[in-house]
């Protein structure tokens, strides 16, 4: 075990208090290795985001005073004695991370060696916990423990232990190039968007338009020119909503746009929002991505009423035939069952609360819609979110421009202000710098 006592007795932390709207910098003790395959990591920056919202307000079932946070990025300072050059048949890191690389966390813990690991279902390893919950203390402070970091991490000093189809010229020059605030997307909210994008033009639903097949002869590689059935252009156009643009709803339909330019699909994108200022933002990334990242389709950027009319408008009055919904509560899911067509797919990324869901089976039944919900598996995710930060520089590199996705970077003492400001829709995505 590396010596722990580099680090300090106490450390700054953004600490919540029940019940809901209270949030305060502390000191408290910094932590340890309290088993042998945790890690210390003394954090570099540590971002605010969506979900945190829901504890700040009350809404997360926790009453636990606990350290926020479940983004961040870092360097290594202590190692549980499990990390050794020795070690074999374990994840790669257990072998290899070293005190003094930098990482990049995803938000939920996984042990990177179940049977539930190895499916890509990472964010639901039985050994996994949200950072940033009473289970785990977050990364909005000057230091962090991570467990299980050998399957948990991201060692961006050693590229070589995790996947890209980057070609790795241009994997090793894009982490030398791309800044701290950039990568640390990659913690939550760039994966979050690529995950809700992929699940639903990957959706059988989603299939008929795809392949120009129709249902169930677009899951068979045969030749169909017999079928007497044959596709309108317009049968072929895949109409999308996605319903929410704070910065994980930028993402996904960043990832989306891309998705659906690389498969040379023709889309209507309808981007949907009922704050002004947000849809302003949505609009001046969709004017920064060049071409290539944008296909060719019709992208507007609508609030509530107007999508209502647009998307009956564009579709004949059938609907959308996937809605990726970024909220996470009732209103929206509402929403989104309004806009899905019959046989269409709703991908729900957002954290929902206790409140019983707007729709019934009958609901789903009469529309044959496929609901889609859950929490991104961050660390599945990471080669593609990976690929598209690179490419997608022009958005997600920057810091406080018209176009960017991070507004601004604070220290620790302004924390309080930021959780107010960024629960009123005032700011966008917030970072901390603990050591500023
Ligand atoms: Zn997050
Ligand atoms: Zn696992």
């Amino acid at each position: 075990m590396t010596s722990p006592q580099t680090l300090p007795d106490t450390q700054k932390a953004v600490r919540w208090h029940p019940p809901a709207y209270d949030i305060r910098v502390e000191d408290v003790p910094a932590p340890r290795i309290q088993h042998p395959d945790d890690a210390i990591v003394k954090v570099k920056l540590g971002a605010l985001c969506g979900s945190d919202l829901h504890i700040y307000r009350g809404h997360g079932g926790v009453d636990q005073v606990h350290t926020c946070g479940h983004e961040f990025i870092g360097e290594v300072v202590a190692l549980g004695e499990n990390f050794r050059s020795s070690v074999q048949g374990r994840p790669a890191l257990y072998s290899s991370l070293k005190v003094g690389d930098k990482v990049v966390s995803p938000f939920t813990v996984n042990c990177g060696e179940c049977h539930v690991c190895r499916l890509g279902y990472t964010a639901r390893c039985p050994e996994g916990f949200l950072f940033g919950s009473p289970a785990l203390e977050g990364g909005q402070a000057q230091y962090a423990r991570v467990p299980k970091a050998g399957g948990t991490l991201f060692n961006l000093s050693n590229p070589s232990t995790w996947s890209s189809a980057l070609p790795n010229d241009i994997k090793q020059k894009a982490l030398s190039d791309i800044s701290d605030s950039s990568l640390l997307l990659l913690a939550d909210i760039l994966p979050t968007g690529v995950f809700a994008a992929l699940q639903a033009i990957n959706h059988p639903k989603v299939a008929p338009v795809i392949t120009g097949k129709p249902w169930p002869l677009c899951f068979s590689k045969d030749d169909i020119s017999g079928n007497e059935v044959s596709f309108t252009k317009s049968d072929r156009v895949l109409t999308v909503v996605v319903i929410g643009l704070g910065p994980v709803g930028i993402c996904a339909t960043v990832s989306m746009l891309d998705a659906l330019a690389t498969r040379n699909v023709p889309f209507q994108l309808v981007a949907v929002d009922p704050n002004e200022s947000r849809r302003q933002k949505m609009m001046t990334v969709y004017k920064t991505i060049d071409a290539a990242g944008k296909g060719s389709g019709t992208f507007v950027v609508l609030s509530i009423d107007e999508a209502r009319t647009q998307v009956k408008e564009m579709t004949n009055g059938v609907g959308a035939t996937a809605i990726l919904e970024v909220v996470g509560n009732t209103s929206a899911l509402d929403l989104a069952y309004e806009l899905v067509r019959a046989f269409g797919v709703i991908t729900s990324v957002g954290v929902h609360g206790a409140p019983p869901l707007p729709v019934t089976g009958r609901d789903l039944y009469n529309k044959n819609v496929s609901l889609d919900f859950g929490r991104c598996p961050a660390r599945a995710m990471f080669p593609p979110a990976f690929d598209l930060l690179v490419k997608r520089q022009d958005v997600f590199g920057t810091v406080g421009e018209p176009a960017s996705l991070i507004d601004r970077i604070v220290d620790l003492g302004q924390a309080t202000e930021s959780y107010r400001a960024f629960d009123k829709g005032e700011v966008g995505k917030v970072i901390f710098d603990p050591w500023k």
